[in-house]
């Protein structure tokens, strides 16, 4: 699994990409506004997971490959969480307390954001996506 610095440094914001397959930048934020990015992707499709971290924190996420995903602004306010195999870190604003991001142990190339983060998703947007129901608790974290 990854070692060593696995969360990239701030990166400038990109223009919008809009391609006829769907792809489009999406803006995430925190509640407060200190941690920003930004991920490139097709949001056809949700993901929600029954292991004992997701569960708890409801989250409702999508997950790109690292290269679809920048860290705007927030470095310093991010704090993060690890716990059991101590592989997945779970990132969140120290501030406000919001899970933005996490690289996923299954998957340490990419990064899965809380799509409820996302400008302009909302519950109705989300009832209308395809959900994969990933079985987390059968896996150590
Ligand atoms: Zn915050």
């Amino acid at each position: 699994m990854t070692s060593g610095p696995i969360f990239p440094e701030e990166t400038a914001s990109s223009p919008v990409v809009l391609g006829t397959d769907g792809l489009r930048t999406w803006h995430g934020s925190c509640h407060c506004g200190r941690v920003r990015f930004e991920v490139d992707t097709v949001l056809d499709r949700v993901a929600i997971c029954n292991c004992s971290i997701c569960s708890r924190r409801n989250a409702v996420m999508h997950r790109v490959s690292a290269e679809r995903f920048r860290l705007i602004q927030g470095r310093g306010a991010l704090t993060f969480y690890e716990f059991a195999t101590h592989t997945a870190k779970h990132w969140f604003c120290g501030t406000c307390g919001i899970y933005t991001f996490h690289r996923p142990r299954v998957a340490p190339d990419c990064y899965t954001v809380n799509v409820f983060c996302l400008e302009g998703v909302d519950r109705d947007l989300v009832a209308g996506l395809e959900v994969q129901r990933f079985d987390g608790r059968s896996f150590p974290a």
